[in-house]
């Protein structure tokens, strides 16, 4: 037993999903073998590992044309044709992180483009995930949340997939409205579901555990939007949600007299920010069982 009794709870499913772990070692191996090199965005929404990644020799550059060094590197959210076309153009190296899943979404939304389908992606426009996959319909793509927005359309055959971080559900609500919505010129419809599970996988780890502790830490960047969307949900069970960057923020008068908390995270969240925030619960008396 512990001084306070104070028990420590993980998710089932938490932290780093496959295709961040994925990106993070790819430039990791990179920079042990070959050096720096600019990475087009940051590889991880998580400043942790963006500082990390520095010290050792990736930088993070807007644009192709502001990579100094002579290899850079695709984020795990992929990029548009036009990025390859410069990458190339330029003469640099390529280490292409995209995640699996996005470059399944990328295909899906060129070869349907190329034959001849109108590609609608439920997802926002501005994300850099979706303007990667609107690239690659060359001009037949539209990204949006709700059918009603958008326009006529000359196409008779209509393409549906989704920026792999949505809702599953939400993307079939969807699709259920692009029918209702186009449904008598329609002559015919193809839905790829491109939706990717970690997610989803996280949310419903992270209520589980919210429906048997006193309060939940979610660790993590606040500028990551899959984390503070995991607090939102923990927080909306009623349970007491701490969304944190660093186990250094956690206030001991938090836990004093629980007996039982939980702590989660998000799929940009580096193991050892968890670990140090498992650490520093220990140190205030909690037990991991
Ligand atoms: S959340 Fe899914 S689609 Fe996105 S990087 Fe992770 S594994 Fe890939």
């Amino acid at each position: 037993m512990t001084r306070n009794g104070l028990r420590i709870e993980l998710a089932r499913v938490y932290g780093f999903c496959p295709g961040v772990r994925r990106a993070v070692r790819m430039v990791e191996e990179h920079l042990a073998r070959e050096g720096p090199l600019a990475t087009l965005g940051a590889i991880v929404h998580n400043a942790h590992v963006v500082e990390a990644l520095e010290k050792k020799g990736a930088r993070v550059a807007g644009s192709v044309s502001q990579a100094h060094e002579p290899t850079v590197a695709i984020t795990a959210h992929g990029a548009g044709q036009e990025v390859y076309s410069e990458i190339e153009r330029r003469g640099l190296k390529l280490v292409d992180t995209t995640c699996p899943i996005v470059k399944r979404a990328q295909e899906a939304a060129r070869t349907l483009a190329e034959e001849g389908y109108a590609v609608l992606i439920y997802g926002e426009e501005a994300h850099p995930e979706v303007r990667g996959i609107l690239s690659w319909t060359a001009g037949k793509g539209y990204a949006t949340l709700s059918p009603e927005g958008l326009p006529e359309l000359s196409e008779r055959k209509l393409a549906v997939i989704s920026q792999t971080t949505k809702d599953r559900e939400a993307f079939w609500a969807f699709v259920r409205q692009v029918i209702s919505r186009f449904h008598p010129s329609l002559e015919d419809l193809r839905v790829v579901d491109t939706t990717c599970p970690e997610t989803g996988r996280r949310y419903q780890a992270a209520l589980e555990l919210a429906a048997h502790v006193q309060a939940i830490f979610v660790v993590g960047s606040r500028n990551s939007a899959n984390t503070r969307k995991l607090a939102e949900t923990c927080r909306k069970t009623g349970v007491a949600t701490y969304f944190i960057e660093s186990a250094q923020e956690i206030d001991p008068a938090w836990v004093a007299g629980l007996s039982r908390v939980g702590v989660t995270a998000g799929a940009s969240t580096p193991d050892e920010v968890i670990d140090q925030v498992i650490a520093r619960l220990h140190k205030m008396g909690g037990e991991s069982p």
